[in-house]
Parts: C-alpha cells; sequence; structure tokens
C-alpha cells in the first residue's frame, strides 16, 4: 500500500526530488506572461507543464488552487507598447485576449487566480515600506532598492555571472543610484515612456520581481506549495523573488517545493524574437492536434531543456494514438495498474513511464492517463 491509499485524503507528491505532503489542496504560484507578444512554444510547454502537474495532483485527491499572474507593467511592454503608439494597459489587454485564446486552444485550465500587476501598485507600495523598514532595502533617487548582495550567492552563482544575468534580464546592474549592483529596484523612480504611480518617494513604478511577489503574497499569504515557472527565471526572477517574501515576511522558506520547467531550444538556441526563431503555438495547432502538441511536450521530464524538432511532433502523433487505442481496448479493470499510474505521476511527473504501462494495460488504465494529461 501506498502512503497515498493509507491516508485517506491526504497526499503526496515528489517534486524536483523532494517529497511534499499535501493535505486537501495545493497552492501553486506561476509567474505568467509579460503580455506583449504572441505565444510560442517555449510558453505553451511551461503552462502545459504546470496544468498537468494541478491535472496530477488532483488524481491525487489534492485541489491545486493556481495564481497566474498577468505582468502588465513591464519595461518590455511599455516599450512595444510605444512602438504600437498605444496606451500600456490597453495594448497589454489586447495580447492577453490572444494568451487566453492560446491557452484555452492547448487545453490549458484557466488558473482560480488570475492578477495583474497594475492593480497591485499599492500592495508593492506596502512591499517597498516593510522592506525599509527591516533594513533589507533602501531609499535612493526616487527609488527604493533590495539588497541584493546575498541572492547572488544562495542561488550558488557568483558575482560575474548574476551580474551577466541581472544585465540580460532588465536589473540594470549599472545603475549608479545603487549600493552594489547586484541590487534591484523594488521601486523605480518615474521616467518619461512609462507609467507612473504616486509613492512616498516620488512618482514611479513597480520592479518587476517585487510585483510578482506583491501579486503572490496578497493571493496566497506569506508562503506556498509550489512556485512554478520556466527554468529561464530561476535567477534573477525566482531567486530575488523568495528573496524579497522572506526578508519581507520572516517566514522561510517561500516556496516549499520550486518547478522550473525545462527551457525549449531550436538547434539549440534559445528562441527569440530577435533571433527569428520563434515557434508560434497558432503555426503549430494549424496543423498538428492540440492533443500531438500536448503529448510532445510531456513525454519527456519536465525539468529537463530541449530542442524541437518537427520530427518530434510526428512521434507525439503516433504515441497519441496507441495511448488512445489502448483506451478503446475492452479490458477487465485493473485497479493494481491505475495505482501504478498514479505512483508514477506522483513520483515527479513520470509521464513517459505513465504512457508505457497505460499502452501496456489498456482499458481504465489508459483513459484516466488521457484524462490526467489533458488528452480527452
Ligand atoms: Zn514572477
Amino acid at each position: 500500500m501506498t502512503r497515498t491509499e493509507t491516508a485517506r485524503g491526504a497526499a503526496g507528491a515528489v517534486i524536483a526530488g523532494q517529497r511534499i505532503e499535501l493535505l486537501d489542496r495545493a497552492r501553486i504560484y506561476a509567474c505568467g506572461i509579460t503580455p506583449y507578444d504572441v505565444t510560442h512554444l517555449g510558453h505553451a510547454a511551461t503552462f502545459v507543464w504546470i496544468d498537468t502537474l494541478g491535472r496530477v495532483l488532483r488524481l491525487l485527491g489534492v485541489q491545486p488552487e493556481v495564481c497566474r499572474n498577468v505582468t502588465d507593467v513591464d519595461d518590455v511592454l511599455d516599450a512595444a507598447a510605444g512602438r504600437a503608439g498605444a496606451a500600456y494597459d490597453e495594448f497589454a489587454a489586447i495580447q492577453q485576449f490572444g494568451f487566453d485564446q492560446d491557452m484555452a486552444a492547448i487545453g490549458v485550465r484557466s488558473p482560480e487566480h488570475e492578477p495583474r500587476a497594475h492593480r497591485y501598485v499599492t500592495h508593492v507600495i506596502r512591499l517597498a515600506s516593510g522592506l525599509l523598514a527591516t533594513g533589507a532595502a533602501y531609499q535612493r533617487a526616487g527609488g527604493v532598492y533590495f539588497r541584493g548582495a546575498g541572492v547572488a550567492e544562495r542561488a550558488g552563482l557568483d558575482r560575474p555571472a548574476a551580474r551577466h544575468l541581472s544585465g540580460e534580464f532588465g536589473g540594470r546592474p549599472d545603475d549608479p543610484a545603487k549600493d552594489d549592483p547586484l541590487d534591484v529596484a523594488v521601486w523605480q523612480a518615474g521616467e518619461p515612456g512609462h507609467p507612473a504611480w504616486d509613492s512616498p518617494w516620488g512618482p514611479g513604478r513597480p520592479g518587476w520581481h517585487a510585483e510578482c511577489v506583491a501579486m503572490a503574497l496578497s493571493v496566497f499569504g506569506p508562503a506556498m506549495d509550489v512556485h512554478a515557472g520556466g527554468a529561464e527565471l530561476r535567477f534573477p526572477h525566482h531567486a530575488y523573488h523568495a528573496a524579497m517574501a522572506e526578508a519581507f515576511t520572516g517566514v522561510r522558506p517561500y516556496a516549499r517545493a520550486w518547478f522550473h520547467t525545462g527551457v525549449v531550444t531550436i538547434d539549440g538556441a534559445k528562441m527569440a524574437k530577435s533571433a527569428g526563431n520563434l515557434v508560434l503555438l497558432d503555426d503549430l495547432l494549424a496543423v498538428h492536434p492540440a492533443g500531438a502538441v500536448r503529448l510532445m511536450i510531456l513525454d519527456r521530464p519536465w525539468a529537463q531543456g530541449w530542442d524541437y524538432r518537427p520530427a518530434l511532433l510526428d512521434a507525439a502523433a503516433i504515441r497519441l494514438e496507441s495511448l488512445y487505442r489502448a483506451a478503446a481496448r475492452n479490458v477487465p479493470d485493473d485497479p493494481a495498474a491505475v495505482d501504478g499510474l498514479r505512483r508514477l505521476l506522483a513520483t515527479d511527473l513520470n509521464v513517459p513511464a505513465a504512457l508505457d504501462l497505460a499502452a501496456e494495460a489498456g482499458g481504465a488504465t489508459a483513459r484516466t492517463l488521457a484524462g490526467v494529461l489533458g488528452l480527452t
């Protein structure tokens, strides 16, 4: 008997090699999109995996409560809105509509909470005040900066690597207002071309990590069960998010488990609009059923990066067909096989092994798996 079976109503799952016990619900915070561009395969992979984590938890008797934010206050978004000649919020709302349609098309369930950053500005001001009060942040030139020297170390990065990543993700390591290049703005002083709100430090806007902290703490309180997002968000975004949340609340760890999904590359290169190598979800769904795209994403270890090739979709379509054939097989119910399936999925979402088991057992086992993977 597994622990899941012996403790009725209680369950647990192994996430990133670490077992977390869960009672009846799981708080999952997913870093959502910055709505300035179309959905590509990398976005789809992240949100299909987070969706599947929720479906697996539901199979285990745990109600997932997903909070997926919308980063609609963002410097990259401001620039894109400026180029389009639109107000940032209007532009974001239109992009968000397209993203929601894409998520629906690929079977990603709507999150229970979907906070938008622009509605949490007063929370960020409160967060900044709290961080100032504890000494974790300082006020300078109309901004509030979080002391970040310890964050890189905790993330296992040396200073040059941390500084490089900080620059790559808009952290402005060269900002002369900072005591240390690894400090980050909780509150950014106002600048032309960006929206601004009043604050005790003058007009300005929330910093990226801080707005996510404000939304996460407002929706779930001081800690969560799982914090999820693409692996590229591990540093600086998630490292600073956790550090700010813990400095503000005093509750450690901020997240019981981290669910960092592997990055999708094209010919070994990062997908980027500037590189012209974006694989758009729309384009894939125009020629392939959503089930094949989902299965291509899911038939692998979730934390591992992978390289997209069109042949993978053909292989996924064949695997999907064999799952459907197995599901249609008229075989007696096999509770041991369904339990085995549950165990495999509860152990770091071992989808490849679960697919093999379902194909062999057929019947209800295969139908259960098809449901859990969102393929029905
Ligand atoms: Zn975030």
